[in-house]
């Protein structure tokens, strides 16, 4: 898929005043500093749709943009940032909980997940939550220029294996990517056109 247009919709908290046209939607969420800014404007050809941060936590809001007149990307808030106080952190999980319950248009949820690092218990934990609630998802390690390709391979195995032993039957899709040098950007652009014309 080549994208051809991309625009910023909304921000909001409520799931209810999000968008209502009846386009399917694709979220993407991780922790923060996963790279998710970095690989949202990687995937639109934009420098700064997304706003990269700065400072991590500050972007706590579900935000939807338009593609190509036919999809919304969502830009969902990075969990597991220690900054945020325990009451934002139990408003966010609140709506973003919400969010994925009650929104019909979403059709699969991009898990992001930093290629470098173990993985980390609230990932596992949260993938295990949108699978008891039905929710598609699929996973984007991210910054793969920072390994060699053996160790990319590597990590990649073991990070599957580790979800086929503890919670699944079935490993979920997956995509290795780097915004750095856009590995991954038309895996990830044809996954999602695949969907839409299913
Ligand atoms: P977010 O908080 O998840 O939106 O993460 P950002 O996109 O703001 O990125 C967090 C940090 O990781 C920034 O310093 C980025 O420059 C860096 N980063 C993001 N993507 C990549 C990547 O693909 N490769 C490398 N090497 N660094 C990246």
């Amino acid at each position: 898929m080549k994208i051809t247009s991309a625009e910023f919709v909304m921000s909001n908290s409520d799931v209810a005043k999000c968008p209502n046209e009846p386009l399917p939607e694709y979220a993407f969420i991780g922790r923060s500093n996963v790279g998710k800014s970095s690989l949202i404007n990687m995937l639109v050809g934009r420098k700064s749709l997304a706003k990269t941060s700065g400072r991590p936590g500050k972007t706590q809001l579900i935000n939807h943009f338009k593609i190509n007149q036919n999809w919304f990307l969502v830009d969902l808030p990075g969990y597991g940032y220690a900054r945020v106080s325990k009451k934002e952190k139990k408003v966010f999980q609140k709506y973003i909980t919400e969010y994925f319950e009650k929104r019909k248009q979403l059709v699969c949820s991009f898990v992001l997940v930093d290629i470098r690092h173990e993985p980390q218990p609230i990932d596992m934990e949260f993938m295990e939550w949108l699978g008891v609630n039905g929710v598609s998802f699929a996973i984007i390690f991210t910054k793969a220029d920072k390994l060699k390709p053996g160790a990319i391979r590597n990590y990649v195995d073991t990070y599957i294996q580790q979800l086929l032993e503890t919670a699944w039957e079935e490993a979920p899709p997956y995509f290795v990517t780097s915004s750095a040098n856009r590995t991954g950007k038309d895996e990830l652009l044809d996954y999602i056109d695949s969907i839409n014309k299913a």
